[in-house]
């Protein structure tokens, strides 16, 4: 089956949206550590607190990892960020070299025509 044939501006920008949102979801959860810890010093039982809120952090940390290594390209249909089987949270796919937001460009410089033929690094 050739997937690359076979995609619609639709379904790429779906795939790239879940894909985004994923990589969103993980950076945020990086960006509230320090906050969350700062919170849990600040409580009465701090020592609980923090271990609580460590142990909480690190399993949402391994759920949002795992989601966004699982996320499929939309064109290709491989792990977008895998590379063999190393993760690596780059910005284009391993596999097809698709851009993380090729469904915009590809809006921006066609916004009145929705042709396939219009969709970005088309390889075949
Ligand atoms: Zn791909």
């Amino acid at each position: 089956m050739d997937r690359q044939t076979e995609i619609t501006w639709e379904e790429l920008h779906a795939g790239l949206r879940t894909v985004r949102t994923r990589r969103w979801f993980l950076w945020l959860l990086i960006l509230v550590y320090v906050p969350l810890m700062m919170v849990a010093l600040a409580a009465n039982d701090a020592k609980r607190m923090v271990v609580i809120a460590f142990v909480m952090w690190l399993l949402l940390l391994i759920v949002a990892v795992a989601m966004m290594a699982l996320a499929r390209c939309p064109r290709c249909g491989h792990c977008f960020h895998m590379s063999g089987y190393l993760f690596r949270p780059v910005r284009r796919c391993f596999e097809c070299d698709l851009h993380l937001t090729a469904d915009k460009q590809a809006k921006k410089n066609k916004p009145e025509n929705g042709s396939q033929s219009d969709l970005p690094g088309r390889k075949k």
